[in-house]
């Protein structure tokens, strides 16, 4: 439920309605959209009565939400948002394709790499400078020298830079370097993160929690909507079921849902969805088949000798193969890949 302040209400109505909430038991989140405040109202709501607070002074309107979450909910805004990154638009009419190693490991394999991703026709350069690895022994990645050398290949190459950022601490890092921050998986209900990233006003690539439904991920976004941030990419990477033949099971289906239920841009990441290199190519066919924005891949020069996960990383030859499909499945359908010079891009007037 949600209490919508009228625009004239002071900070002291705002924190009288506060206060009573919380003497009803309830626990309160305040955002500001626009020049309105907006309380969102948590806990116990099925023993609420809305009259308790409807008539106090600064109050708009109470909404009871049919969904817990509202600014990313496709009846809030009927259009679909499209984030710029650089030159780049995703969730517009073109498919845009993120691609590049798990992790930074030198400069000369992210380099290799980043040109791999350029000369196939990808849009965006992603690596890990700060990996969220299973196990404190594996790779952590290089720390700031890693973003070093991302933005040297943004340099090099001009594709935009995806990278994770694991705390709150680490944003104005990230920041300065990174054109979109990836909130990974094992983050997404890290809420002082989540903070941290709406507050900062970046583009966020936010993957879905691997045991979480496609409502939390939505709640998720909803975090870094209501603290100012609408550039929220969402992104299924595949969940947990007790299927074992592959890492996680793709939700194929999270994408026409996600279609319907909000505004947001749709990424798929096909390679932690499936963990196997070999099925990369089919899972990104069926994303972009059923209308995902965009694909995140993973993508080594030298996937044997990779730090990690270079059992699902694509070679350069891989790569290359896998977008003139993505291409002509996406003409298929309708779709562009961006730059595509295949498909329904070839009837196309330049
Ligand atoms: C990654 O993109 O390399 C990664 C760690 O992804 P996820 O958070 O989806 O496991
Ligand atoms: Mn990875």
């Amino acid at each position: 439920m949600i209490i919508a302040m009228k625009e004239t209400a002071s900070q002291s109505d705002i924190e009288y309605v506060i206060a009573r909430a919380h003497s009803l038991g309830l626990e309160t989140h305040v955002s500001r959209k626009k020049n309105q405040t907006l309380v969102g109202l948590m806990g116990n709501l099925a023993a609420f009565d809305p009259t308790a607070l409807a008539g106090l002074r600064g109050v708009g309107e109470v909404i009871a939400l049919e969904r817990p979450f509202r600014l990313a909910s496709r009846s809030f805004q009927l259009e679909r948002t499209i984030i710029p990154i650089g030159d780049l638009q995703v969730g517009g009419d073109q498919v845009i394709v993120m691609a590049g190693p798990c992790a930074v490991e030198n400069r000369d394999q992210l380099m290799d790499s980043a040109w791999i991703v350029k000369e196939a026709g990808g849009h965006m350069l992603r690596g890990g400078a700060f990996k969220p690895r299973t196990s404190p022994y594996s790779f952590q990645g290089l720390g700031e020298e890693g973003l070093r050398i991302l933005a040297e290949a943004r340099k090099e190459t001009g594709l935009p830079i995806v990278t994770e950022v694991m705390s709150p601490e680490q944003v104005p890092l990230v920041c300065r370097y990174a054109d979109v921050l990836q909130l990974g998986t094992r983050n997404m209900q890290n809420y002082a993160l989540l903070h941290a990233v709406g507050e900062s006003g970046a583009p966020v690539l936010l993957k879905r929690g691997m045991m979480s439904n496609v409502q939390e991920l939505l709640m998720s976004a909803e975090y870094i909507l209501s603290h100012g941030n609408p550039n929220v990419m969402l992104c299924e990477r595949g969940i947990r079921t007790f299927e074992t033949v592959t890492r996680n099971t793709l939700d194929i289906n999270a994408v026409p849902v996600l279609r319907e239920m909000t505004h947001l841009p749709v990424i798929v990441d096909p390679s932690h969805a499936t963990g196997k290199a070999s099925l990369v190519k089919a899972a990104s066919k069926a994303a972009v088949a059923a209308d995902a924005d965009g694909l995140i891949i993973e993508v080594h020069p030298d996937p044997e000798n990779a730090l990690s996960d270079g059992y699902q990383s694509l070679n350069q030859e891989q790569f290359t193969e896998l977008m003139g499909d993505v291409e002509r499945i996406a003409a298929a359908v309708d779709r562009r890949v961006l730059g595509a010079r295949l498909g329904t891009a070839q009837a196309e007037p330049s």
